[in-house]
């Protein structure tokens, strides 16, 4: 057995893990033998999210030494992968086949079982949360069992069982659906009137497979991030002016860390994130918030954000809006509802940030938001879980898997307290 007694923090070093002990285990035999003798551990993934998610006072566990695993299963279209597996390592050996998956978020470092244990996404009006490609999933259980669940199988509980926070027990692997792989352009239009995007929202996030707004809700003006691919006609919506150049989705910031742009034809996983997986978009200097809104209220979400621009602008990077389409995933901030996402990239400032997340969420919270799982909120744990109508029920898959809480966090007790 590996570990260490070394204190990590988060990607942003905004958190500080407070586990005594962090395992790297080489097999799946070592992890069950850690965790059946384990009184409270979880797993670490790329440690990318910006909040108490992944920490514990108990013992952590990387996954990353297991051994690595990428099966693909022609007849069923999946492929099943080590889950510590980063996107930008699967993608690409995906594509070498000829496949492909139909979605990525901006970054394509973070690892697929963290990345879906929080709901994480990319954008696209057909394009669901990265999670909703889970067919199948293995995981080590509280007394080192191996537990099985499958889409198909376990009816039941697996719709609660993938956005899952980590707290159902140690994923060793997932079965993800794949598709052929495709090509794709990305084109970015400056100069575009944030009153055209709401004006013409269903052209503006039609106008390709993929389609991100970026703005500093500043000057009223946005830059239109278009990704498309061939065989999926878009709405045709051509606004603004095209980047002469490529551009990075901070203004100012260096242009080599973005995927290709200027409409060059290209793989999938080469288009769809937003940066090159072989550099690291910039050194954690930033802190992010995110909220996923019903569609329907989108326009009056970008008035609410535009009436306290005053108050975000002075403290952001860039702001970022998508829309994600409905799952049935239990804790999916896109359960049961079409939605669009408001995204914040904050600087890097513990002090002048957090009252500007509250004036942004006094905005967005009364219009339905629901916050990232991986992101700050100043939203109560109460408020956050009363936007899930199957959160009852998540609580009691809690409650069966993992009875003696082994698997919880100070995260997840705030949000669904121990009977
Ligand atoms: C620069 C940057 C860009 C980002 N872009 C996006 C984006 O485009 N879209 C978006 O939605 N989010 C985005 N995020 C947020 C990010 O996707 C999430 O925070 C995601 O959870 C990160 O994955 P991770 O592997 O780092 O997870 P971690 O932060 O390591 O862990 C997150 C959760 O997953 C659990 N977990 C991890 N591995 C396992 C396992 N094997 N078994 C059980 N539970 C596990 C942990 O216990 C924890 O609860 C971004 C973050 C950064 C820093």
């Amino acid at each position: 057995m590996s570990s260490t007694l070394i204190p990590t923090t988060n990607w942003a070093g905004n958190v500080t893990y407070s586990a005594t002990r962090i395992h790297r285990p080489h097999s799946v035999d070592e992890l069950r033998r850690i965790v059946g003798e384990s009184r409270r551990i979880r797993a670490l993934g790329s440690g990318h999210s910006f909040n108490g998610v992944a920490d514990t006072t108990g013992e952590l566990v990387l996954l990353d030494r297991l051994p690595r695993a990428m099966e693909t299963d022609r007849s069923r279209s999946t492929v099943t992968v080590s889950s510590a597996m980063r996107y930008a390592e699967l993608a690409a050996a995906l594509h070498r086949e000829g496949l492909a998956l139909a979605n990525l978020a901006s970054l394509p470092h973070i690892s697929v079982a963290g990345s879906c244990a929080t709901g994480t996404h990319g954008s696209g009006n057909g394009q669901r949360c990265l999670a909703a490609s889970v067919a199948g999933l293995q995981l080590v259980g509280p007394d080192g069992d191996l537990v099985e669940l499958r889409r198909d199988t376990d009816p039941d509980t697996f719709e609660g069982s993938v956005v899952a926070l980590g707290a159902l027990g140690i994923v060793t692997r997932l079965t993800l659906d794949v598709e052929p792989s495709y090509e794709m352009t990305q084109r970015v239009r400056q100069g575009v009137p944030l009153d055209e995007v709401t004006n013409r929202l269903d052209d503006v996030f039609g106008a390709a497979y993929s389609v991100s707004v970026f703005t500093d809700w500043r000057g009223g003006e946005a830059a239109v991030w278009l990704k498309s691919r061939s065989d999926r006609p878009g709405s045709g919506w051509i606004g603004g002016q095209a980047a002469p150049h490529p551009v990075n989705p901070v203004p100012g910031m260096p242009p080599e860390f973005s995927t290709e742009q200027l409409g060059t034809s290209g793989p999938w996983h080469e288009r769809l994130p937003h940066f090159r997986p072989e550099l690291t978009p910039g050194a954690g200097e930033e802190l992010q918030s995110e909220y996923f809104l019903p569609r329907s209220a989108a326009r009056a979400a970008f008035a609410a954000v535009r009436g306290i621009a005053h108050l975000v602008a002075p403290v952001l990077h860039i702001g970022e809006v998508r829309t994600v389409r409905r799952d049935s995933l239990w804790l999916s901030p896109a359960y049961g509802r079409d939605s669009v996402t408001f995204h914040f990239t904050w600087v890097k400032d513990d002090e002048a940030v957090p009252p500007v997340i509250a004036a942004v969420e006094e905005a967005l919270m009364p219009l339905g938001a629901r916050p990232h799982w991986g992101k700050l909120t100043a939203a109560s744990p109460s408020e956050i879980v009363s936007r899930y109508e199957r959160a009852p029920e998540f609580g009691q898959l809690l409650e069966k898997y993992d009875p003696a809480g082994k698997f919880r966090n100070a995260f997840v007790d705030s949000l669904f307290p121990a009977w």
